[in-house]
């Protein structure tokens, strides 16, 4: 059966790249599995949705916030009756198990109505003036059009907790996902247009970040860019956007810690950090790396982890039973690999996992099996660089001071979790901890979307998505002085 064709979305229009290329969308499970062939975007490709966008903003700024809102709401309802059937699309682009899929389509419904409903509450304030029979009020304006430049790992939430927040404000949005799972960022679009987004105000366009995602940050009609991805390229869009003072929110890596203290509950500890460091395939920016136990029960937590682990089960995510599906593609395959060498080399013990599984039903797919690196010391590169794979190190620690030293020795701080029963050692950590999100006694990865999400030092910059304040970011602030 030949691949099914999917084309950009311009000015509420589905139209092929002008480049006239496609490339193909792979399951990661078993790459003779083509999901479909999308379009090769380029520069003009980018150029026409960017004027699309400029030409749509005013009217669909126009339509009231809470039609907006009404809109936003009927889109997650339209996404909410397609929900199973994009959860497979998801597995079957990006690798991660069914009920992970299902999981992140309904955070992406459950985005577009919390967002829909802040289209009744994009207030402003008003302010006492020092002058008689003056009446200072703000109003939130939009921007006008922004960017919005995504990656693979979470297909549809991350569109989505940039996406409505922008629309909410009046914004008109150039979307370009990542080439690497594109069909459920694909999907969003498609119900927010049947649900009546105003034709142009939501633009979808694929292909290289280096010719499309470029046009997005370099064209001075895009007045704010959202990124969420790796650092090399958040670096790249900053001085760009510094050059032309363009807002600019940029959501990179991570290098989360768990601290297991001695007195926490070792078999609750194990399971926080088996979901935090192999759900997903570890592919999530807040999943643990690096786990620092307390030495008293180094070995005894050590055990547990590599017991728990080694029973976890390693295949396609849309069969059932499945713990953990594959990398995302042959150079995330070999990044995980790599870096389970480099550790070696650098003294780390492997204790478990960390190999290429090719055999039978794994013939076909990015596989290998979860790792768990021990003896790991704070600067080896496995504990400082982002490997954004299934792989956990293992670092011992003193005591709590020594923990938080080491957890804080990094140039990352997005999330971070401590498993204690001591609050006096919970709250020490919150205080003292590096890190946007603080966990305790929960996964560091794992986090909801009516609250603040984003990291501190090198793996954020700008204000915080989702929760209330995702508008912040979408809009500025109009001060009005009226003498009467
Ligand atoms: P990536 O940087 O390779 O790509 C991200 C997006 O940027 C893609 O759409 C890509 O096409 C585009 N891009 C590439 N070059 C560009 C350029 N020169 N100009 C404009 N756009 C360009 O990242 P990735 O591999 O897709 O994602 C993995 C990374 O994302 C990891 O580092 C992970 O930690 C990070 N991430 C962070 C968060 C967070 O919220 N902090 C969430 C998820 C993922």
């Amino acid at each position: 059966m030949s691949a099914e064709i999917f084309k950009n979305f311009i000015g509420g229009e589905w139209v092929a790249a002008v480049t006239g290329e496609t490339f193909p969308n792979v399951n990661p499970a078993d790459t003779r599995d083509v999901v479909g062939l999308f379009q090769r975007g380029g520069v003009e490709d980018a150029r026409r949705a960017i004027d699309a966008a400029r030409e749509a903003q005013p009217k669909w700024a126009a339509v009231p916030a809470p039609k907006r809102g009404e809109i936003l709401h009927k889109a997650a309802g339209i996404l909410e009756s397609r929900a199973d059937a994009v959860a497979r699309e998801m597995t079957r682009e990006e690798g991660k198990t069914l009920p992970e899929a299902r999981g992140e389509v309904g955070r992406a419904i459950n985005l577009l109505r919390y967002f829909g409903g802040e289209g009744s509450r994009l207030c402003g304030e008003a302010i006492p003036s020092e002058r008689p029979r003056v009446f200072i009020h703000t109003v939130k304006k939009p921007l006008g059009v922004v960017g919005l430049i995504t990656p693979w790992n979470f297909p549809i939430a991350i569109p989505t907790w940039k996406t409505a927040p922008a629309l909410i404000c009046g914004n008109a949005v150039v979307l370009k996902p990542s080439d690497v799972a594109p069909l459920c960022a694909l999907r969003m679009v498609q119900a927010l247009d049947e649900a009546g987004v105003t034709k142009g105000a939501i633009n979808f366009v694929t292909g290289p970040g280096s010719k499309v995602g470029n046009e997005m940050v370099t064209n001075p009609a895009v007045r704010a860019l959202s990124f969420t991805g790796s650092e090399t390229t958040a670096s790249a869009i900053a001085v760009e956007c510094a050059k032309r003072r363009a807002r600019v929110q940029l959501e990179m890596g991570g290098k989360n810690p768990t601290v297991v203290l001695e007195d926490a509950d070792v078999a609750d500890a194990v399971e926080v950090v088996t979901n935090a460091a192999f759900f997903s395939t570890g592919q999530r920016c807040t999943a643990t790396s690096r786990v620092i136990v307390e030495e008293p029960i180094l070995d005894k937590f050590t055990d547990a982890l590599v017991a728990r682990v080694r029973k976890m089960k390693v295949g396609n995510g849309l069969e059932l039973g499945i713990d953990m599906g594959p990398s995302v593609d042959q150079s995330q395959l070999d990044t995980v690999l790599g870096y389970v060498d480099i550790g070696r080399k650098e003294g780390a013990k492997l204790r478990l996992g960390g190999e290429r599984l090719t055999d039978g039903a794994h013939a076909h797919g990015y596989f290998s099996t979860p790792a768990v690196l021990t003896d790991v010391t704070p600067n080896m590169r496995v504990a400082q660089e982002e490997i954004f794979g299934p792989v956990a190190a293992i670092l011992p620690a003193k005591n709590i001071d020594d923990a938080v030293s080491i957890a804080n020795n990094i140039k990352f701080g997005l999330s971070a979790s401590i498993c204690t029963r001591d609050i006096t050692a919970a709250f020490e950590f919150i205080n003292r901890i590096e890190a946007g999100m603080v966990m305790v006694n929960l996964p560091s990865a794992g986090v909801e979307y009516q609250v603040p999400f984003g990291g501190t030092k090198g793996s954020s910059i700008g204000m915080r998505e989702q929760g209330a304040v995702a508008v912040d970011f979408y809009s500025e602030i109009k001060t009005v002085y009226l003498k009467y």
